[in-house]
């Protein structure tokens, strides 16, 4: 089974492959609350590019997830940030990031250094690489990953684990988003004796009794508007102290609201020291990257979020409700 790309992309990856055959040192990072698409391209190209001879190391801002700690070599992910470190590299590989400021802290090293290569699958992307290969059409970054892997060598069975959950984390086990490729590409990457199941089970099955502390709290606050399209729900500082919880225990709350029968638009409120975390997944009827775009966010159609700074947790919940009055009607 060929899968088939198009030209444009064809000699993108050509070009992204050219770079990493040739130079000799690469820097990877993705986006600020790196998340399982992030995590799973980002361990599958240090892989390819190790096996290689290549130097390189992953750094990102924030630590990974604990739900991802299963995959192979996540304990080669790094989370310094010291600008010192741009002199150790030649290229900056950054995945998955609309714009440079989502690398957070991390961009000040990727700036200083004298090549970029940005891969994405964001409809919105500064296009701030000196490659760019953007294409909102891929499922995930996962999955434009798999096609550079595959170009420069064989891809393993290590690789194949981090790309299906690169996949599956971003279609939300293939419920969203899905490519042209992506069911081939994913039979390509399980016929690597990988196990699916283990792997969706890991990722959307093991839900931390913090996790659960913390829902619990949340859906006190869950609203409806009056059609029942848009449902919302809000998780404060306080909840968060409650449940002993972090940020990443809120995995999969969004995507409950979304999961409810009749909704259209999911919207989740989270409270944190500098302002207020929006994040927003439609069944597709409703484009709410282009709220999120609004309050300087982004993402895809389905699935998108924004920061709003030094404003409270029921303000935001305001502003956002009222983009989405017209649901009403
Ligand atoms: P989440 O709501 O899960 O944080 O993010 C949903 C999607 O929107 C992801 O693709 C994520 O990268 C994107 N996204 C979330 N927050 C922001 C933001 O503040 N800026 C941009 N550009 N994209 C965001
Ligand atoms: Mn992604």
């Amino acid at each position: 089974m060929e899968v088939k790309l198009s030209l444009q992309n064809k000699k993108k990856i050509e070009d992204i492959v050219e770079v990493l055959k040739n130079k000799k040192s690469f820097l990877i990072t993705s986006h600020i609350n790196i998340d399982g698409d992030g995590i799973g391209s980002e361990i599958s190209l240090y892989i390819a590019l190790k096996k290689i001879g290549k130097k390189v190391e992953i750094i990102n801002q924030d630590r990974i997830p604990a739900i991802f700690k299963f995959l192979p070599f996540s304990e080669v992910i790094k989370t310094v940030s010291n600008e010192e470190e741009a002199k150790n590299f030649e290229v900056g590989i950054v995945i998955d990031c609309g714009n440079l400021d989502r690398a957070g802290k991390i961009k000040k090293i990727i700036k200083k250094l004298p090549f970029i290569i940005n891969i994405d699958h964001h409809l919105t992307n500064s296009q701030f690489g000196n490659i760019n290969w953007i294409d909102p059409s891929f499922s995930s970054t996962g999955e434009m990953i798999y096609f550079v892997c595959d170009k420069l060598g064989n891809i393993d069975k290590n690789q194949a684990v981090c790309l299906y959950t690169s996949i599956i984390y971003d279609t939300y086990c293939f419920t969203h988003h899905l490519s042209n490729y992506t069911l081939d590409v994913a039979k390509k990457l399980i016929n690597l004796k990988i196990n699916p199941e283990k792997i969706a089970q890991k990722i959307f099955c093991e839900k931390s009794i913090q996790s659960v502390i913390l829902f619990k709290l949340a859906l006190e606050t869950l609203k409806f508007n009056k059609k029942k399209k848009v449902c919302s729900m809000k998780v404060t500082k306080e909840m968060f102290k409650r449940a002993k919880a972090k940020e990443e225990h809120t995995e999969g709350f969004v995507e409950f609201l979304i999961s409810i029968k009749g909704v259209e638009v999911g919207v989740l409120f989270k409270e944190k020291d500098k302002g207020v975390k929006v994040s927003m997944r439609s069944k597709g009827n409703i484009d709410v990257e282009s709220i999120a775009q609004r309050y300087n966010g982004g993402g895809h159609r389905e699935a998108a979020g924004c920061f709003l700074e030094n404003k409270g947790i029921e303000e935001v919940e305001a502003i956002i409700m009222k983009e989405l009055q017209w649901m009403e009607f």
